[in-house]
């Protein structure tokens, strides 16, 4: 192929972007816990939104499963992991009553949203969680504490709606991927209607969320096309999509791979924006670059918005495993 005669493209390329270090710790734990105990470790749910993941450590051994009942009395003894996404209490007492051995992947920026919870509830607050219906992390926060403890508010509608009982203090806590303009509007309705209503002592919303959403953005005006690598299962992927629509790309899109680019919708583009949810490989973004570079003359501008460090340890019985990454 002839580079001069393909049409120029440059490629606004999100950093930071891509895994978050609670997605790089959970899929260490079940790559570690495969070499540390054999084949097969259970996972319960998807160990992060993504199926490239997933598929990679199936075929190291790992099986996936909704329930812990899906695990044959025969492998009682084999381990089993809980997604980055945390559970609801049961799940780990459902595990200690069948003697099973589990080891928790929930990303601890989760577990602190589960404390904050749990606190507000110790202090006699009812509980507004701010977050979608039936993602995963949502029926995991919603389940540390009693049935009727915990509200859901998903929009600002569910503001007006939401009728407290009388004289019941409220505290509030959000779901880590969120969209940080959505959750402020509610949030700020929220505050009107009940302007005592507690804060968690913490931020519920994650550094990752918040950079990613940041770095698009500031990418998103002027581009013609926004590719957001992720899985339409992938909360903050999806909102990335929504902030670079917003932020002034001309179309935005979702995809999981390079064939799923719909080359014959793109029509005449001369920007991309490029960036990756929280649970999408960096090989899926190298991918596409490439997918591009086959049709265009690509100039790939790094837009560093943000520095992260963030590094999440395994648990104390896999840090003697040796590292190899899947
Ligand atoms: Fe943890 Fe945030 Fe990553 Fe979720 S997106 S796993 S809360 S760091």
């Amino acid at each position: 192929v002839t580079t001069g005669t393909k049409p120029s493209l440059t490629i606004r390329l999100c950093q930071p972007r891509g895994f978050c270090a609670g997605v790089d710790r959970a899929i260490q734990i079940v790559v570690l816990a495969i070499k540390k105990y054999g084949t097969p470790v259970y996972v319960r749910h998807e160990i992060v939104h993504n199926r490239y993941v997933v598929e990679g450590l199936q075929k190291l051994g790992a099986v996936f499963i909704e329930e812990l009942n899906e695990i044959p009395d025969e492998n009682q003894h084999c381990p089993v992991v809980f997604s980055a996404h945390g559970v609801p209490k049961s799940v780990p007492a459902d595990a200690k009553a069948r003697n099973l051995f589990y080891l928790d992947a929930t990303c601890p920026l989760v577990s602190k949203v589960h404390k904050q919870a749990i606190r507000h509830h110790r202090h006699g607050r009812h509980v507004l969680l701010i977050g979608h219906a039936g993602h995963p992390e949502v029926i995991g926060t919603m389940g540390q504490l009693p049935d009727g403890a915990v509200t859901l508010i998903e929009t600002e509608d569910d503001v007006r709606s939401f009728q407290p009982q009388d004289g019941l203090e409220l505290g509030f806590v959000t779901q880590t991927t969120l969209s940080v303009e959505d959750t402020a509007h509610i949030l700020e309705a929220l505050q009107e209607r009940f302007p005592a209503m507690q804060a968690p002592a913490a931020e519920s919303i994650c550094y990752a969320t918040t950079n990613r959403q940041e770095a698009v953005k500031e990418t998103a005006p002027g581009a013609d096309l926004y590719l957001v690598v992720g899985a339409p299962n992938s909360s903050n992927s999806r909102r990335l999509v929504e902030v670079a629509e917003r932020a002034g790309a001309r179309m935005s899109l979702l995809v999981q791979r390079a064939s799923e680019i719909p080359w014959d919708d793109i029509g005449d583009i001369s920007i991309l924006g490029l960036s990756a949810g929280a649970s999408a490989p960096e090989i899926i973004v190298d991918e596409i670059i490439e997918a591009f570079k086959q049709r265009f003359e690509v100039t790939v501008d790094l837009a560093i918005t943000a520095t992260e460090t963030e590094d999440f340890p395994v648990m104390r019985a896999l840090r003697d495993v040796e590292l190899t990454k899947a």
